[in-house]
């Protein structure tokens, strides 16, 4: 009986795995015409200056409009477009869509229009042979200057391989471009890397703010990631800043820019222009 059980159980596991196999190739091939269908959506955070409160820079932030299941979150399908490779066509139509509409806004409403805007990029982006041409083509198409794209990299692609990335990072830094850590501080942190890749901004993760206050030695060590990233001349931005007391103490431990929901949450592009325009009207 505890054999024909077992039976019974194992068809269930079997039945279980066969469906969410089945399920993963249907969101794969969903997935991956959702670039072609039009289904992907740009959504902006902005990047503030803590000292004027003013919006800086902007976060480009994929969403994926998937007619079956509604809107989803990175979380849901960007671990699924790294593992089959479609990642790379994703962030290449990021890529694009951000210096189109920031070119367009820079156009039509310039009092309002962020300086720069930044773009994240997978590991997998690395190994695309014609990367800088990817990115040059979007700087040249839509006009925007280079300086006003930032591309974003996490500390554990960047230490891959130090020597490839270096070299990568600085063919694109020859276009005029800015490179920023992301996550800065849950890698592998040997800070050697700093000194081998030519990086322009380091974006501290959210976990060194979560419980900030009160910790006096979390506060410390901001501090001091503040002061090697000035040191070292390159701008410095803290994620995750979602109470107005985080945005105290980091302006306190001398942070210059920030980013988190206290400040702004992500959003369509043109509910961000319309929440911007009035800030600036009023
Ligand atoms: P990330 O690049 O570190 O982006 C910041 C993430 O933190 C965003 O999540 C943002 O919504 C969230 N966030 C911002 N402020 C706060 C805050 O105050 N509190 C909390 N709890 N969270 C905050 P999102 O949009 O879900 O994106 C998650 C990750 O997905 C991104 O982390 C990035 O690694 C990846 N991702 C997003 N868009 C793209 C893309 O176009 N290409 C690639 N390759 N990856 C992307
Ligand atoms: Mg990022
Ligand atoms: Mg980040
Ligand atoms: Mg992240």
């Amino acid at each position: 009986a505890a054999k024909a059980r077992g039976k019974a159980c194992y068809q269930v596991f079997e039945n279980h795995m066969h469906e969410m196999l089945l399920d993963r190739l249907d969101q794969e091939a969903r997935l991956r015409e959702a670039v072609h269908r039009g289904e992907l959506r740009l959504h902006l955070q902005p990047v503030v200056d803590v000292a004027s409160r003013e919006v800086r820079g902007v976060e480009a932030l994929v969403r994926w409009e998937d007619p079956e299941r509604g809107l989803q979150q990175p979380g849901s399908f960007i671990p699924l477009a790294e593992e089959t490779g479609l990642i790379t066509e994703i962030d290449r139509w990021v890529l694009n869509e951000a210096c189109r509409t920031m070119r367009e806004w820079q156009e039509t409403s310039p009092a309002t229009a962020p300086a720069w805007v930044s773009v994240n990029l997978s590991a997998a982006n690395l190994e695309v042979p014609d990367l800088t041409d990817r990115v040059a083509y979007a700087l040249a198409s839509s006009g925007i200057t280079p300086d006003g794209l930032v591309l974003e990299l996490t500390e554990t692609v960047l230490m891959r391989d130090i020597e490839v990335t270096a070299g990568r990072l600085e063919e694109l830094r020859e276009l005029g471009v800015n490179i920023a850590i992301d996550d800065f501080g849950t890698g592998y942190s040997s800070l050697g890397y700093l000194r081998d890749i030519p990086v322009d901004v380091l974006k501290v993760d959210r976990s060194f703010i979560t419980g900030l206050a009160g910790h006096r030695r979390q506060q410390e060590l901001v501090s001091a990631i503040l002061q090697l990233g000035h040191t070292l001349g390159l701008k410095v931005v803290v994620e995750g800043i979602e109470t107005e007391e985080q945005l105290d103490l980091l302006i306190a431990l001398g942070g210059r820019f920030a980013q988190g929901y206290h400040l702004g949450r992500p959003e369509p592009v043109a509910s961000l222009r319309a929440r911007l325009a009035t800030v600036t009207a009023g």
